[in-house]
């Protein structure tokens, strides 16, 4: 027998497997669907919380933050013109000014972390924030270092004055020192110069010293007492006394000339004599700052004459001081020794002039026999010099007279002849010359409180 099956049967047998199908199919879908929200909620959530964990840190370092511009919000009043250096308040009023921008910012919705914002939003926010407290951690660190900057800007310019007397003293400690290595009675003189020459450098450049007027003038003081142990010490060594010996001290003035500056070097190389030079200081350039060099070189002091030889005495007191401290910033440059004698034009001082050269801490070194190279030949000139030297005295020449130069090998020898020794103006005088003394010869001193007076060998030769 044949059994038929009805269409009915056949299409009832084939449904039930696609409704089968299709359940599963939603099963999965309903599964899927809501593991995906799932996930996005947990991502979400995670999101969220790193954001208000971010932004709880960056409210900390902020509250930080404000503490230090509080405490340094003084710079946004103080003044450009009472600084050494204008830049340091600058930089640290844009830190502060950026610091209140960020307190701000963090205060309002720029920092804000809200379950409304998507993940993603939400994870950029988050490195926004972190990146916030950072800044925010750096400023609390920087911003007092760049307050205590300007503390210090401000009080280094109401201590300019007092400051470039201890830098000028310093330049001559180290100059003192290196000169007199080996060419000392007494070492312990030497090793003294050098702790107080390394702490008043410490005093005018350490970050994070702040010295007052009174502690630059005790390191000063010290140092100057120091030099001048220094001084004897190194007379004492250099064994001429001239207390006894028939002592003299030549002095160049007006150089250095690249035409007559080179016979002088070449006359005192060849006669083994020592002499000191004040400079002009216009007339070192390219061409004449080696001579000054090697000068310096060969132990010929390099000092101070005036920037282009005015009459002192006729200036203002701050082109007195332009006059004197452009000069001796440039031997200083040129021959790495700050000058620590002044020699004014035509011998002319005043109490302006001896002010400056206490600012400066040197001594005024005038002299009391003359050339007359300016309007006489060279016999004339070695004739004048001849005649008028005495034991003790300084005796002026010019380096820029063709008369000098010819005539100084003349003089040195005639003189040596004559039993005189040559020295330095520290040797002829027995001491380190004293800051606003004023000298004309080794007997010849103007004391401070004591007014001008000329020279009574000057006087008589005039
Ligand atoms: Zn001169």
């Amino acid at each position: 027998m044949v059994q038929h099956r009805s269409p009915r049967d056949k299409a009832g047998r084939s449904r039930r497997p696609i409704a089968v199908i299709v359940a599963i199919a939603l099963i999965a879908a309903l599964a899927i669907g809501g593991g995906v929200v799932w996930s996005w909620r947990a991502r979400h959530g995670r999101a969220l919380a790193q954001c208000e964990s971010a932004r709880n840190g960056l409210i900390a370092e902020t509250d930080a933050l404000r503490k230090a511009v509080e405490s340094s919000s003084s710079v946004m009043s103080v003044s450009p013109s009472s600084l050494e250096d204008a830049g340091v308040l600058a930089t640290a009023r844009a830190e502060v000014q950026s610091s209140r921008q960020l307190i701000d910012r963090t205060a309002g919705d720029d920092y804000a972390c809200s379950g409304e914002m998507t993940a993603d939003e939400l994870d950029s926010r988050t490195v926004a924030i972190a990146e916030a407290a950072d800044r925010a951690r750096k400023q609390t660190k920087t911003l007092p270092v760049e307050a205590a900057a300007v503390r210090r800007s401000t009080a280094n310019k109401s201590n300019e004055a007092v400051r470039y007397t201890l830098r000028a003293a310093v330049s001559q400690a180290k100059e003192l020192l290196s000169d007199t290595s080996g060419k000392v009675t007494d070492d312990s003189t030497r090793v003294r110069l050098k702790r107080l020459a390394d702490a008043a450098d410490r005093q005018l450049t350490d970050d994070e010293t702040i010295s007052d007027g009174a502690e630059y003038r005790r390191s000063i003081d010290g140092l100057n007492a120091a030099m001048d142990a220094v001084t004897t010490s190194n007379i004492a060594k250099l064994g001429v006394d001239c207390a006894k010996a028939k002592c003299v001290a030549l002095t160049f003035d007006d150089g250095p000339d690249a035409t007559n500056t080179p016979p002088v070097i070449r006359a005192l190389q060849e006669t083994g004599t020592v002499a000191t030079f004040f400079s002009v200081g216009q007339h070192i350039d390219e061409r004449t700052a080696p001579m000054l060099r090697q000068l310096r070189d060969s132990g010929h002091p390099i000092e101070n004459h005036t920037w282009d030889h005015p009459h002192l005495r006729t200036l203002s007191r701050s082109d007195v001081a332009s006059q004197l401290t452009r000069t001796s910033a440039l031997v200083e440059k040129t021959v790495g020794a700050y000058p620590s004698m002044i020699r004014p034009p035509y011998s002319e001082w005043s109490n302006d002039v001896r002010d400056q050269a206490v600012a400066m801490n040197s001594s005024i070194i005038n002299f009391d026999v003359m050339g007359f190279d300016w309007e006489k030949d060279a016999k004339g000139v070695h004739d004048a010099v001849l005649q008028w030297t005495r034991p003790g005295d300084i005796v002026l020449l010019h380096d820029l007279q063709g008369s000098t130069a010819q005539a100084v090998k003349g003089i040195i020898d005639d003189l040596k002849a004559e039993g005189f020794t040559f020295v330095t103006i520290e040797q002829l005088l027995g001491e380190r010359p004293k800051p606003g003394y004023v000298y004309y010869s080794r007997t010849q001193v103007v004391r401070p409180g004591e007014s001008w007076r000329p020279s009574t060998y000057f006087a008589e030769q005039w």
